[in-house]
């Protein structure tokens, strides 16, 4: 039996990674989760489960665990800009680096593979379109973005040195915007506002012209592929890119969503965050040319998915 320890494992990948791990049954998964954005609701259902454990720990302190650890999938951070400069961003930044210190320290310990959820932040607001692994990247240091795009970079760095000097068994993978069911409704994040709004019956906001792009992964799409990263020899640390490569400006979003739910929705335009991406999309030729893998899933699909996540969310709360 393989033992797994995912950090963030209450959270939207977190929650939908040990859904799919649980059920190889040659498989225990630890979940360690401070629920500072994410929720027990979301693993209530494998707390019955002997092979899965939650563990309630924040991963700034190091991490005391008495059996042997295989894997470890460190997800903990928040991923949202609302939580990670609105909530703590202080807290975002030493989750990033003092969490990944205290992640490594546990792998080098039990000698176990470790994969490090990075993101397509690391490139900020990228000069080269689209972005490969290559590229070095244009973040401002000292923006309300640089608690997390240079916290996560530094993680990077940590990752690799550890490889370096412990051989520790690193993977890194760079996670472009995902989507999907358990995604927390009030996190503020593009697709979970547009729905929830236009389920309300509320005014979509659209932040700036709507002009600045995306390219959305559903989350099955996602779970499939850092499992193969995982799974693969010692030799592949990365990084890479993992996403949809299909690219949307946020307005046609927000059509896509209207249509969908209901067409004579108003669509109300707002301030630009500062440092917010102008565009972004992944290039995944090394995914699809090591992994032979690409995203199966449109948006227009996991749209329909993550709509019917949110109808049943809300019927409970009435
Ligand atoms: P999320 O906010 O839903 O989940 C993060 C989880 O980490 C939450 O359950 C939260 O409570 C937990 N957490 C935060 N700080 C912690 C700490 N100090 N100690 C213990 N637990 C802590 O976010 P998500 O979308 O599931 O993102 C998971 C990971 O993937 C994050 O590292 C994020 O940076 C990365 N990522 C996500 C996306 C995306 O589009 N969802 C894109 C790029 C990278
Ligand atoms: N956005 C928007 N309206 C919202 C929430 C977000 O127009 O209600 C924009 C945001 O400014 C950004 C894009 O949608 O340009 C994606 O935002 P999100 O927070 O989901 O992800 P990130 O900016 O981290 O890629």
């Amino acid at each position: 039996m393989k033992t797994i320890l995912i950090t963030g494992g209450a959270g939207f990948i977190g929650s939908n990674l040990c859904e799919k791990l649980i059920f190889d049954e040659n498989n225990k998964i630890i979940c360690v989760d401070n629920n500072f954005t994410g929720s027990i609701t979301n693993v209530q259902k494998f707390l019955s489960n002997p092979r899965f454990q939650f563990i309630s720990h924040d991963i700034t302190n190091p991490i005391e665990i008495d059996e042997k650890i295989d894997e470890i999938y460190n997800l903990a951070c928040p991923a949202s800009p609302k939580f990670y400069q609105g909530k703590n961003a202080i807290f975002t930044t030493k989750t990033c680096v003092l969490g990944a210190i205290n992640v490594l320290e546990l792998a080098k310990k039990n000698n176990a593979k470790i994969l490090q959820a990075s993101t397509s932040e690391i490139y900020g607001d990228p000069l080269e379109h689209p972005q490969n692994e290559l590229y070095k990247g244009n973040v401002n240091p000292i923006g309300i973005r640089a608690c997390y795009d240079e916290g996560k970079r530094a993680a990077e760095s940590l990752f690799f040195d550890y490889n370096r000097i412990h051989n520790t068994k690193i993977k890194i993978v760079r996670i472009f915007n995902t989507y999907g069911p358990n995604l927390n409704p009030d996190d503020g994040r593009v697709i979970s506002n547009f729905i929830y709004q236009a389920l309300k019956n509320q005014d979509i906001t659209i932040y700036g012209n709507g002009t600045q792009t995306r390219s959305f992964c559903y989350i099955d799409d996602l779970i499939n592929i850092i499992i193969k990263v995982m799974e693969s020899p010692d030799e592949f640390i990365g990084p890479i890119n993992i996403g949809n490569p299909k690219e949307y400006t946020i307005n046609e979003l927000a059509e896509l969503i209207k249509n969908k739910i209901n067409n004579n929705l108003k669509i109300t335009y707002k301030p630009l965050p500062q440092d917010d991406p102008t565009k972004r999309q992944p290039d995944i030729t090394l995914a699809k040319s090591y992994f032979n893998w690409e995203p199966k899933i449109s948006l227009s699909e996991g749209l329909d998915k993550t709509i019917r996540y949110f109808q049943t969310l809300l019927k409970e709360q009435k």
